[in-house]
C-alpha cells in the first residue's frame, strides 16, 4: 500500500488517461452520448457503470472522489457543492419524517441551524455535550437512527469520545457519521473508531487554498444497511455495506442536485496533493503560536487540544497525528478585542478556516452572533474570544505580528 501523499499524487493516472496526462482533465459536459442506444438503457438499469448525466456524474468529479475515498480507507464516496451539501443530503436521503438523531452540540454554526430546519420537517435532534458517550447514550431513545459528530469543534476545541461513540453505536445498531473536516484525513481517520459515514468538507484543509467549495461523504463499509429500515428497496442489491451511498447518491445528488462541478473538483484535486505537506505546517505554526500566547501576560486564557490543561488533551494525543491547526485565545481584561485584531497585519480578519493564510476572527459577533448572547454563554463563548486558523506562512513573521499587536494598551 503506497503511502498517504503516495496514493493521492499518482491516482489520477492509475484510472489511464489520454496521452499519458498525469492529471485527470476537466471535463466540461454535462451529458454523455452512446453510440448504441442498448448502451445508454444499460446506464439507467444499472447494468453499466457509464456515465448517465453531469448532476450524478462526471469523470473529473469521480476522480476527486477516488482519491477522498482512498485518504479515508472507505468503500464510496460522493462529492457535493459544499461540505453543508454533503450534510444536508445525507440526512435527506437517510432520514424520514418520525426519525431521531442526536448530535453533538459543539458545531460548527451552519449545521447547528440546519439540524434545527431539520426538526421542522419532522425529523427530531437532541443536541448533547458529546465528549462523553455515557451522554450521548442517554439521549437514544427508541426511534433514534443516527449520532453525528465532529472530530475537533470550532471555535472552543472540544473533541467527541470518538472512540466510546463507536462502540456505543456498535452496540445498538446506529449509524455514526463523523465530520471529519477540522481534523481531515491526513490526522485522523474515522474508520478506525467505527465511523459508519465520515464527511468532509474540502473547502477546509483538503482544497486548502481557500479558492474553491467543494463536500464529500464516504461510506466506511462497516455499517450493515441490511438492519436500517429507511433503505429502499431499489437500492438493496449487492454488497449490503455500499447500500447508503447508493441511496445518498441517488435520492440526495440526483434528486436534490447539490452537485460539485467539475472545474471545482479538479482545483480541489490539486490542493489535495499537498494536504500532508501543508497541514504539518500549520499544525507547527499552532502549535508555536499558542505557546508563545500562552501564559503571555494580556491573554487570559487559550484553548488547544495541544496543551496538557485541555480537558481532551490524552484523548487528541491518542487519536490525531497533531492537534490540529485552529485555537481559539480570549484576551485578558481590558484589552480591545477589535483594536487587537486591526493591529494585527500578516493574519488576516476573515471567516474561513483551512487556508494557507492565516485567519483571525471575534466569534461573538460574527459566526455565533446569530445564536445570541445566552446560547453562546451556555457554549462558553466569550465576548473577547478569538478564532485563529494558522496558515503556512514562515512562523517568525506570524509571531511577530501578533507580539506587535498584543505589544500596544
Ligand atoms: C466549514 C465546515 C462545514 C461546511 O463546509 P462548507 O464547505 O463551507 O459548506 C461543515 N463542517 C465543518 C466542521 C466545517 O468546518
Amino acid at each position: 500500500m503506497p503511502g498517504f501523499t503516495t496514493s493521492i499524487v499518482h491516482s489520477d493516472r492509475r484510472g489511464g488517461i489520454e496521452h499519458g496526462s498525469l492529471q485527470k482533465p476537466v471535463h466540461a459536459t454535462v451529458a454523455y452520448g452512446y453510440e448504441d442506444v442498448q448502451d445508454l438503457a444499460d446506464v439507467f438499469q444499472g447494468r453499466s457503470s457509464a456515465y448517465s448525466y453531469g448532476r450524478q456524474v462526471n469523470p473529473t468529479v469521480t476522480a476527486l472522489e477516488t482519491k477522498i475515498n482512498a485518504m479515508e480507507r472507505g468503500v464510496a464516496t460522493v462529492c457535493f457543492g459544499t461540505g453543508m451539501a454533503a450534510i444536508g443530503t445525507l440526512l435527506f436521503a437517510l432520514l424520514r419524517k418520525g426519525d431521531h438523531f442526536v448530535s453533538s452540540s459543539f458545531l460548527f454554526g451552519n449545521t447547528n441551524s440546519l439540524f434545527q430546519t431539520f426538526g421542522l420537517h419532522g425529523v427530531d435532534v437532541t443536541f448533547v455535550d458529546a465528549t462523553s458517550a455515557a451522554v450521548v447514550a442517554q439521549a437514544i431513545r427508541p426511534d433514534t437512527r443516527l449520532v453525528f459528530v465532529e472530530t475537533i469543534a470550532n471555535p472552543r476545541t472540544q473533541i467527541a469520545d470518538l472512540e466510546g461513540i463507536g462502540e456505543l453505536c456498535r452496540a445498538k445498531g446506529l449509524v455514526y457519521v463523523v465530520d471529519n473536516t477540522m481534523t481531515s484525513p491526513y490526522l485522523f481517520q474515522p474508520v478506525g473508531v467505527g465511523a459508519s459515514l465520515i464527511v468532509n468538507s474540502l473547502t477546509k484543509y483538503i482544497g486548502g487554498h481557500g479558492t474553491t467549495l467543494g463536500g464529500a461523504v464516504t461510506e466506511t463499509g462497516l455499517f450493515d444497511w441490511s438492519t436500517f429500515d429507511n433503505i429502499q428497496d431499489t437500492y438493496k442489491k449487492g454488497d449490503s455495506a455500499k447500500w447508503a451511498i447508493t441511496q445518498v447518491r441517488k435520492k440526495g445528488l440526483r434528486d436534490f442536485g447539490p452537485s460539485l462541478g467539475p472545474e471545482a473538483a479538479h482545483h480541489l484535486g490539486v490542493g489535495a496533493e499537498t494536504l500532508a505537506l501543508r497541514q504539518e505546517r500549520q499544525c507547527a505554526n499552532a502549535r508555536a503560536l499558542v505557546d508563545f500566547l500562552n501564559g503571555h501576560d494580556k491573554v487570559a486564557r487559550v484553548y488547544f487540544p495541544g496543551l496538557p490543561d485541555h480537558p481532551e488533551h490524552e484523548r487528541a494525543m491518542a487519536l490525531f497525528r497533531h492537534p490540529g491547526a485552529l485555537f481559539s485565545f480570549e484576551l485578558a481584561d481590558g484589552m480591545d478585542t477589535f483594536a487587537f485584531l486591526n493591529r494585527l497585519d500578516v493574519a488576516i480578519k476573515s471567516s474561513n478556516l483551512g487556508d494557507n493564510r492565516t485567519l483571525a476572527i471575534p466569534v461573538a459577533q460574527t459566526i455565533y452572533y446569530e445564536m445570541g448572547a445566552e446560547r453562546r454563554a451556555s457554549m462558553g463563548i466569550a465576548d473577547s474570544l478569538i478564532r485563529i486558523s494558522t496558515g503556512i506562512e514562515d512562523i517568525e513573521d506570524l509571531l511577530a505580528d501578533f507580539e506587535q499587536a498584543l505589544a500596544e494598551e
